[in-house]
Formats: structure tokens, C-alpha cells, sequence
């Protein structure tokens, strides 16, 4: 048996494809007009928002209309919880649509500084967050029948419980391991059971190819994975590094976002990576803004920005305008493997954005630049700052491993090489510090660019 959703989400996916842009957005806005009432009875902070821009429920009758609704952003966030906390006792109070009594789940983001920002969920969302993540298990070949390692770190950060939620739901065999399991327990439990498929970040899965030959003795390959599912950081949208993993792993890598967040989108079978096909335009109204202006960016081919979301049919805490500071770039030319509809490329975060004399760039984006060079260079590099960021005063020192093998002599070229490239590509010329192999700190499952 499919899950419970086969039925009407096989329709949902097929009206999708003949459906024009128009279309899809008239649904949207229906479904906005809903939200806003919605927000507005149930939340003390919307109310809030709507009569601080002068704005009623009422107001919202066309696109225009909707886009005079302040955006939000996590700093917001944290002040409503921390203003409910001291008036009701408790963070639910201020921003949450639901009551506490239809509350059932709670998910936090990760990684930022500050208090955690909270996610309240009720069980429609949480059958819509299974649902969306339905979709890319069964848009990248996923099937009841396959066996799935969750390698996300399992806390009630996105990509633990309520993945492994989702696929239990989806009807596929869930080990829910863990990266709290460390590599040695994955990799002998993905020999013992034959997993079919492993959920977890890109710098994981790199690091389980070293891994295995030093713990299980073998190449990966030989565990005969057929799906590497990666999230959570951008390495997988790089060409680079989906070839040298799939090469690795003899299986198809691919890359995959949302969670607890409505924007679901996964990569396609194609060989070449084409972005993420955006799969959720019915429960996530995505806009893309200038970060530093604020200024909205037409979503055509090519544009990159920070993402904006509007979360459509929620009830926990269906955000309005949510500037999330995650940097997406927009492909709206069409996939060769078919489907229809705009694809996304995760470029990075906002607060990881350094300014080099005027320049944005981004530790990911260096990430994609050097692996050029692999294996020349192993791939593992620091930026090393004297100061916290955004500004940086040149040059951008970055510290990189040298390949295995490298000759000493080899290195003043190479050094040449890299700086260069980056300068022509980039307009921002490093200074490069060559270590050797492996003397930077492999963290596991989560990668710090910055040192
Ligand atoms: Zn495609």
C-alpha cells in the first residue's frame, strides 16, 4: 500500500504539470486571503503587523495588496516568543495561530545565534509537512520496499524526527539511526540490513567515504546504497561534488530541502545538476528580495536572492513574509528530465555573506570554486577571519589542503592558479595558505567554513 496520500497528491502533481504560472498563482492568492484572515483572529502579532502597515484582513484582495505586508524576519521571531513568555509564561502566546491544546509538535531551526526560533505545529501540519516530503520521495524513485537510513542528526531539528516521521508515514523502512550514531554504527548497520538509501548532510556522506575504508575495510560503493538523499548544506548542488560522491557510492546523490519549512523542493535524476525542482507551490508562496535593500527580485532565470516564504493552508504558525536568510538562485528554463515548474539552487546564508570591498561572497560558493582543483586539493578549506564578519578587509585569507601526492614545488602554481581563478570569477583575489592533507579538523556531519 502507498501512503494515505497517493491518490489525491498523484492528481495534485499531474494538474501541476499542465498547469500556466497564472494558475498555480491564482491559487495562491485564494489561498492567502484565507491565511491573512486566519493570522489575523488567531495571533496577536498579525494583528499587530496588519495595523502597523494600516492594513485589514480585508485590504488583501490582490497581489499588490499582499505585497504591502511587512515582511518578518527571526529576530521578530525571538522577540514575540520572548514578549509571550513574560505575559503569558510560556512563548506560544504572542505568534502562534494555534491554541496550545491543537499544538503537537515543536521544531526549532538550527545553527544561527541567538535563542532557538520556535516552529508550532498542529496535526494538519504535520500531515501537509509529510505530504510535501511525500512528494520528493516519490518525484527522486523512493518506494515502499526500499530501506532508509536517516543519517540527519535526530533531534527536532528539521531533518531528524520529523523526517523520519515523514518517511514512516511514506511506507518505506525507517532505520532512524541518527548522526548521533557516528559513523561506525552507520556504516555496519547499512552492511547488516542492505539499506538502500541514506538520508543525511553533504559533508557527512563525504566524510563516510574515508570512514569506511578505515572502519569496514571496504570502498562504499560495496554497501550497494542506490540513493544518497543530501540537505541541510549546499554541498550537493555542486557538480563537483555530486560526481566524486556518486562515483564513490555507486548511487544516485541527491539533493534535497524543507522540512518544518513549506519550501520542498529535491534535485532530479538528470546528470547534470539542474537545481531543485520546487515541488510545493501550493502550500509555499516563495519570493526572492535584495538582502541588503530589501527590494522584491522578479523570479525569472538566472536571479539570486534571499528567499522570502508565505505559508499557505498552515495552522500553527503560518508565517506571512518570512525573510529566512537563506540565498536561493532561480532556474525557470526547462529541465531536461521533463517536469515542469521553476527550479531552485540553495547559494548559501545570509549571515555566512562576506563583503570584500564592495564584493558578496559567499564560503559556498568558494566551496564550488575549489573543487575545481580536487584532487589537487583534498577540498577541505578555512577562511580565516581576524575579525567577525560581513566586512572583511582584503585579502580574504583561506587556508587550503593540498592534495595527497602534491609535490612541494607544485604548490607556488597551483597557489597562482587558484587565486586567479577566483579573481576572474569572483572579482575578490585570496590569499591562499596551503596545509597539508587532512590537518583540518573534520567535524562529522556539519561543515564550518569559517576559522
Ligand atoms: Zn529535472
Amino acid at each position: 500500500m502507498l501512503n494515505r496520500y497517493a491518490k489525491t497528491e498523484d492528481r495534485w502533481v499531474d494538474r501541476l504539470k499542465t498547469m500556466s504560472g497564472g494558475e498555480i498563482k491564482e491559487i495562491q492568492l485564494a489561498k492567502i486571503k484565507r491565511q491573512v484572515s486566519y493570522n489575523y483572529k488567531n495571533s496577536i502579532f498579525y494583528q499587530r503587523t496588519f495595523k502597523s502597515a494600516g492594513l485589514e484582513p480585508g485590504d488583501i484582495k490582490t497581489w499588490d495588496d499582499f505585497y504591502k505586508i511587512p515582511y518578518m524576519d527571526k529576530d521578530q521571531h525571538r522577540a514575540a516568543q520572548e514578549e509571550s513568555i513574560e505575559e503569558f509564561g510560556h512563548p506560544f502566546g504572542t505568534l502562534a495561530c494555534a491554541p496550545l491544546d491543537k499544538i503537537v509538535r515543536l521544531s526549532f531551526t538550527s545553527g544561527t545565534t541567538g535563542a532557538p526560533t520556535i516552529y508550532t505545529l498542529t496535526r494538519n501540519d504535520i500531515i501537509i509537512t509529510n505530504m510535501l516530503n511525500a512528494r520528493k520521495y516519490r518525484f527522486i524513485g523512493l518506494q515502499p520496499g526500499h530501506v532508509v537510513i536517516n543519517g540527519f542528526g535526530l533531534s527536532m531539528f528539521a531533518g531528524g524526527v520529523p523526517v523520519v516521521d515523514a518517511l514512516w508515514d511514506y511506507g518505506v523502512c525507517v532505520v532512524p539511526l541518527g548522526a548521533e550514531a557516528r559513523s561506525r554504527r552507520l556504516l555496519e548497520t547499512a552492511q547488516l540490513i542492505k539499506a538502500d538509501a541514506l538520508f543525511c548532510t553533504p559533508s557527512f556522506a563525504e566524510y563516510l567515504v574515508e570512514q569506511s575504508e578505515e572502519i569496514l575495510g571496504i570502498p562504499i560503493r560495496e554497501l550497494g546504497l542506490k540513493f544518497l538523499v543530501c540537505g541541510g548544506e549546499s554541498g550537493a548542488g555542486v557538480p563537483e561534488f555530486k560526481k566524486k560522491i556518486e562515483e564513490a557510492y555507486g548511487a544516485r546523490l541527491f539533493d534535497i530541502n524543507g522540512a518544518v519549512q513549506p519550501l520542498h523542493c529535491t534535485s532530479c535524476d538528470c546528470d547534470e545538476y539542474k537545481g531543485m525542482h520546487f515541488l510545493s507551490e501550493d502550500y509555499c508562496y516563495l519570493e526572492l528580495i535584495d538582502p541588503e535593500t530589501g527590494r522584491s527580485l522578479e523570479l525569472k532565470d538566472g536571479v539570486t536572492g534571499e528567499q522570502v516564504f508565505t505559508w499557505l493552508d498552515w495552522e500553527g504558525t503560518p508565517f506571512l513574509r518570512y525573510r529566512l536568510g537563506d540565498v536561493l538562485k532561480i532556474h525557470t528554463e526547462p529541465c531536461s528530465c521533463g517536469s515542469p515548474g521553476m527550479r531552485i539552487k540553495v547559494i548559501g546564508r545570509t549571515d555566512d555573506m562576506l563583503i570584500i570591498k564592495g564584493v558578496n561572497i559567499y564560503p559556498s560558493a568558494i566551496k564550488d570554486l575549489l573543487l575545481k582543483f580536487t584532487p589537487r586539493i583534498t577540498g577541505v578549506f578555512r577562511i580565516v577571519l581576524d575579525r567577525p564578519g560581513p566586512r572583511v578587509e582584503p585579502p580574504l585569507k583561506i587556508k587550503i589542503e593540498y592534495g595527497e601526492g602534491v609535490e612541494a614545488g607544485a604548490l607556488e602554481k597551483l597557489k597562482l592558479e587558484i587565486e586567479q581563478d577566483m579573481s576572474s570569477t569572483t572579482r575578490v583575489r585570496p590569499e591562499v595558505i596551503f596545509v597539508p592533507p587532512y590537518s583540518l579538523e573534520r567535524h562529522g556531519y556539519k561543515t564550518r567554513y569559517i576559522e
